[in-house]
């Protein structure tokens, strides 16, 4: 189940798509044109948009953008019409994930749809890592790059700080042994920081603050090593 924006200006077509979704197990909220949609995003978190390009007041491709400006990995599927291929390169171009032209068969765009979020969650591929803080916030990593957000906000982290948490977010629930943070930290580039003995002990506890009430709580096993878990509420 994902919660889900839907654009659409046509009212009939928007109130279609939502009661089909619902009908599929997922919550939607809708807007009816690009600048409604804008202010309902700056304020609720949604796992996917689906994106019609003909839009009053704020055209479709403009609202990607800014979508891709404030959410890098949001996956966003958009509506075109049929004849209009260059509005569909110019909104792969934007950053859509995937496209339907219209009219379309809703089996298909359930099936797209559900791929799109499938894709979004997976951690191969170059896929991003994501974990969900017990339901208040949601971590996610570039797998290859030190960066991570919580929530779609960029976290600040070191090249250590980011392999320390990726290693913990790939064994969610699982003790991670200094041993092992160790032999991956021997792999990354040195971020300035000073080493020594108490070094990894430093580095969790500035993941901790920096995780502070996103839900997910580093847990010093005694002995064993860390374990990233969600906090009890
Ligand atoms: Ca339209």
């Amino acid at each position: 189940m994902a919660h889900l924006l839907i654009v659409e200006d046509d009212e009939l077509l928007r109130d279609g798509l939502c009661a089909q979704l619902v009908n599929a197990g997922h919550t939607v909220c809708s807007a009816p044109d690009g600048a409604q949609a804008q202010t309902l995003l700056e304020g609720t978190r949604v796992d996917g948009v689906i994106l019609d390009l003909g839009l009053p007041v704020i055209d479709g491709v403009s609202v990607l953008r800014w979508i891709r400006q404030r959410h890098t990995a949001l996956p966003v599927l958009i509506l075109t019409a049929r004849d209009s291929v260059e509005d569909r390169v110019q909104g792969l171009n934007a950053g859509a994930d995937d496209y339907l032209t219209k009219p379309f068969n809703m089996a298909e765009l359930l099936a797209r749809l559900q791929a799109m979020l499938r894709r979004a969650r997976l951690p191969a591929f170059g896929g991003s890592l994501e974990v969900e803080g017990g339901g208040a916030k949601s971590l996610r990593l570039d797998p290859v790059q030190p960066l991570a957000w919580l929530d779609d906000v960029p976290m600040e982290l070191t090249q250590r700080e980011w392999a320390l948490l990726t290693l913990l977010v790939g064994n969610m629930g699982q003790v991670v042994s200094r041993e092992d943070v160790l032999g991956v930290w021997q792999t990354q580039p040195l971020d300035g920081s000073s080493g020594g003995s108490n070094a990894l002990e430093v580095y969790v506890h500035r993941l901790r603050r920096k995780l502070a009430d996103s839900g997910l709580n580093i847990r010093n096993v005694r002995g064993l090593g860390y374990m990233l878990e969600t906090e009890a509420k």
